[in-house]
C-alpha cells in the first residue's frame, strides 16, 4: 500500500507520508479555527517552595478542548504551531491570558508569579522583549510577576540575538527560566554566560528519582544551577520520595501531580482560597 510516489521536484513520498501531512494540514487548519473562535485555554499549575511548600508561582499551560472534555495536547499541537508560525499569535494571547490572571490572584492577596513558556518562533520576533514590555504595560503587571520559560532549542539558536534578548528581558526585570533542562544538550559554557534566573529540572530526570543514575544527573543540575546563583525547580514531582531526595539535593521549588495537577482558573481559585483556609 505505500506506493512511492514521484513529487515534481523528484522527491519520493510514500502515501502514508502524504497521509501524514494532509493530517498535519488537517490539525492545523482546525487549530487556527479554534483559537480565532476563542476555543483554546490557559491551565494553570502550581509552583511551591521545597522547604515549606509555599506558593511561589504558577506556570501557564495551554489546553485544546477536543471532543466530549477531552484536550489535545499541547505537546502534541504546539510543534505543529510551530511550524505553522501560529505559536506567535498564541503565545501572545497566553501571555495576555497569564497577565490576566497574574492581576485576578494579585487582587485576591495572592502576590504569585506567573511562568509562561516561549516558543523559538516567538523569541526570534523583532523587538520581543519590548512587545512583552508593551503587554505587560497594557495589564499594569510588574515584569517581576511573569516568568518566561524558554527550551534549551532557544538559547541555540542564534546565540547572538538570544542573548541580547535575554539582557533586554534582565534589564526590564523579567525572569527568564531554562525549561526541560538537561535534555537539549546545551553547552554549559553557554549557559554560564547566560543572564538567566531558573533551572528548571526536566521530568526525564525526576520520574526515577531516587535510582542512581537519574539521581545523579539532577544532583548535577541542581549543583550547578546553586554555583551559578540560580533558582532550580523541579518538574514532574509525583512522590514524597521524590521530593525528599530533592530536597536533600537542595533544590528550591518543586512542581508536579502531587502538588497539584494543572487547573482552570476557576479551580486555582478554590486551589488557592482552601490553602489560604487551613492556615
Ligand atoms: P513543559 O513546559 O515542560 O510543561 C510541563 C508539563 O509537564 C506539562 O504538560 C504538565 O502538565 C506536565 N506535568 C507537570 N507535573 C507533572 C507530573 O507530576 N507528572 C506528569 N506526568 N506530568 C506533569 P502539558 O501541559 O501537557 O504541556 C506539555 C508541553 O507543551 C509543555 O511542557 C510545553 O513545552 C508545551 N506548552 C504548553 N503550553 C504552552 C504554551 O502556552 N506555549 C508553548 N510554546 N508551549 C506550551
Ligand atoms: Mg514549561
Ligand atoms: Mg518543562
Ligand atoms: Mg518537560
Amino acid at each position: 500500500q505505500a506506493k512511492k510516489i514521484k513529487h515534481k521536484e523528484g522527491v519520493y513520498y510514500t502515501i502514508e507520508m502524504q497521509d501524514k501531512m494532509a493530517w498535519r494540514l488537517g490539525i492545523i487548519r482546525q487549530l487556527r479555527h479554534d483559537f480565532s473562535r476563542n476555543k483554546l485555554e490557559v491551565w494553570y499549575q502550581p509552583q511551591l517552595a521545597l522547604d515549606d511548600l509555599s506558593l511561589i508561582g504558577c506556570e501557564a499551560l495551554l489546553r485544546w478542548p477536543a471532543e466530549n472534555g477531552t484536550y489535545i495536547s499541547p505537546a502534541e499541537f504546539v510543534p505543529l504551531a510551530e511550524d505553522a508560525g501560529l505559536i506567535v499569535d498564541i503565545g501572545q494571547w497566553v501571555l495576555e491570558q497569564a497577565c490576566q490572571q497574574q492581576k485576578r490572584l494579585e487582587k485576591m492577596g495572592e502576590e504569585i508569579g506567573i511562568a509562561v513558556n516561549v516558543s523559538v518562533p516567538q523569541f526570534k520576533v523583532k523587538g520581543y522583549a519590548q512587545n512583552v514590555k508593551a503587554t505587560l504595560e497594557k495589564y499594569g503587571v510588574k515584569p517581576k510577576n511573569i516568568e518566561l520559560e524558554v527550551t534549551e532549542s532557544v538559547v541555540m539558536d542564534e546565540l547572538d540575538t538570544v542573548v541580547n534578548t535575554l539582557r533586554e528581558l534582565k534589564e526590564l526585570g523579567i525572569e527568564v527560566a531554562i525549561d526541560d533542562f538537561g535534555t537539549g544538550f546545551s553547552s554549559l559554557s553557554y549557559i554560564q554566560s547566560l543572564p538567566l534566573d531558573r533551572l528548571k529540572i526536566d521530568r526525564a530526570f525526576i520520574k526515577d528519582l531516587p535510582d542512581k543514575d537519574t539521581g545523579a544527573i539532577a544532583s548535577l543540575v541542581i549543583s550547578l544551577g546553586a554555583k551559578l546563583g540560580l533558582k532550580t525547580i523541579a518538574e514532574g514531582v509525583e512522590t514524597q520520595q521524590q521530593a525528599q531526595f530533592l530536597k536533600d539535593l537542595g533544590c528550591d521549588e518543586v512542581q508536579g501531580f502531587m502538588y497539584a495537577k494543572p487547573m482552570p482558573e476557576h479551580e486555582l481559585v478554590e486551589f488557592i482560597n482552601k490553602r489560604n483556609n487551613k492556615i
